[in-house]
């Protein structure tokens, strides 16, 4: 099963999804790459997710990465005892220590450092700026609050003081077990959220220690500032708008879009742009015309990943959300100027081998015969490397190595796939030819552009290009 498309879809698991028969229809209708939200769920809850995605995997000989996202430092409220409340504004109610179940008279806000900070006066957001509320008295571990906007408040909403700095560290101690139990499950790919500052990344890749690779949310203004900071010390990157949106003004939010968009792109770092993409299918099994379009120019920009959250983690209807959003992108691919855009964005060539061969890869790839382009690769960094040419013929980047498979799943334009390490050029070539049409990447008599590195099997940049053609008569393996 290959996809019509270069850009890909990453998909949050949830009670509306995480059902083996679920994640396996889902990875059909388009899914690339799983992801566990840690904010929500228990670790159960994770381990049967990420069984069902590696399920699928073998049902669709398809490699899936698994993404386990950190809650990080954000502040959220504690739980409800019917699970949400209803509010109207003036409506007052006290936030405290208390981790008993909250009603409409108290709940728990289980973040001592928040009370200190607050000040009579000071404004709250919950919910992604949909509540708003006024702080009146307080002491240092509670505050009574009236309800200034918004209509309800329910379990572990998140909460933004946009008027006070909150000292907190970059991995709460919530994170660091979750990220102990998500390396031993075996995710691929580890997100943080609330980055602020390079180091925050660099103490996350230390933890990590190379066992899985590590994702920048960006959601705090601080990280938009450090951006190239963040980007020496992140494996992907993230447009986090929901939480990014409630410290920033509407108008700045596709403005930054753009720029994570453009830096990652330019050092060949996938970017996801996530959140709100088809929020209305949630509860609807259409989306609005603003939201397709937004999908749809998020593909224009060139991000390597589209990401949707409630739409599959516990919306309604999350088979028809992954559906739709594939249909908007392959429409976009098919779209004439689709090329020329993702040309002119392109990222200049670094004085580094594998680029001169990339180069040379893409450029050859405009002629009409030619097929599709074969990468070997170990770690995936010369298919990385091949992704930020974004060329037009997908990449059948072929690995011995599961994780390298896996964490490929979430760039741009790449068929990873798992194969033999090849000893010799002639098995490089049969390799790539018979991948190429074993995957219904290449026709009979098409030309095949091949990356590989010598000497065979030592670790290390490509450095050899060949040209290859399918046979002229359909020659399988299988
Ligand atoms: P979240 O992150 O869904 O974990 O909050 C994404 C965002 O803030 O946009
Ligand atoms: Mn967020």
């Amino acid at each position: 099963m290959k996809r019509a498309r270069h850009a890909r879809i990453v998909a949050t698991l949830g009670p509306a999804s995480r059902s083996p028969g679920m994640v396996k229809t889902l990875a059909q209708a388009g899914v690339d790459v799983f992801r566990l939200n840690f904010s929500h769920g228990s670790h159960d809850d994770h381990a049967a997710a990420l069984k069902a995605v590696r399920g699928a995997e073998m049902a669709l000989k398809r490699p899936l990465g698994v993404l386990a996202d950190l809650q990080g430092p954000k502040l959220r409220l504690g739980r409800f005892r019917d699970v949400e409340i209803d509010i109207k504004p003036g409506h007052k109610m006290r936030f405290d220590l208390d981790p008993e179940p909250g009603d409409e008279k108290r709940v728990q806000m289980p973040h001592p450092e928040i009370f200190r900070a607050l000040r009579e006066g000071m404004l709250l957001l919950l919910d992604d700026g949909r509540v708003r509320l006024r702080v009146g008295k307080r002491s240092d571990d509670w505050a009574d609050v009236t309800v200034e906007s918004g209509s309800k408040l329910s379990d572990r909403k998140g909460v933004a003081v946009p008027e006070a700095v909150i000292p907190v560290s970059a991995l709460t101690p919530k994170d660091r077990e979750d990220l102990a139990f998500a390396l031993r499950i075996g995710v691929d790919w580890v997100a943080l959220s609330f980055v602020q500052k390079a180091e925050d990344m660099a103490e996350l890749k230390r933890l990590v220690n190379g066992k899985a690779a590590c994702l920048a949310k960006i959601e705090k203004p601080q990280a938009l500032n450090e951006l190239e900071a963040i980007l020496d010390y992140s494996d992907g990157v993230m447009v986090a708008r929901g939480d990014l949106g409630v410290e920033l003004d509407p108008e700045e939010v596709p403005v930054a879009q753009k720029a994570i968009i453009r830096a990652a792109r330019h050092r060949g770092v996938p970017v996801i742009v996530a959140t709100q993409m088809l929020e209305s299918m949630t509860s609807a099994p259409a989306p609005t015309r603003a939201e397709a379009t937004d999908v749809a120019n998020a593909v224009y920009e060139g991000a390597d990943a589209l990401m949707l959250s409630a739409e599959t983690a516990s919306g309604d209807y999350p088979v028809e959300a992954v559906t739709m959003m594939n249909r908007i992108m392959e429409r976009v691919e098919r779209d004439p100027v689709w090329p020329s855009l993702m040309d002119a964005e392109h990222a200049g060539m670094d004085d580094i081998d594998a680029d001169a061969l990339v180069a040379a890869a893409r450029k050859a790839g405009e002629a009409q015969s030619t097929a599709c382009i074969v990468v070997f690769t170990t770690l995936g960094g010369t298919a990385r490397r091949m992704a930020r040419e974004r060329p037009l013929h997908t990449v059948l980047a072929l690995t011995p190595n599961p994780d390298t498979a896996r964490r490929l799943a979430l760039v741009w334009g790449l068929e990873p796939r798992l194969g033999r390490q090849p000893d010799s050029l002639e098995q490089v070539t049969d390799d790539a030819v018979n991948g190429a049409m074993d995957y219904g990447l290449a026709q009979p008599g098409q030309r095949i552009l091949i990356l590989a590195g010598t000497p065979f099997g030592a670790p290390g940049a490509a450095n050899l290009l060949r040209l290859a053609h399918a046979p002229a008569k359909m020659k399988r393996r299988k």
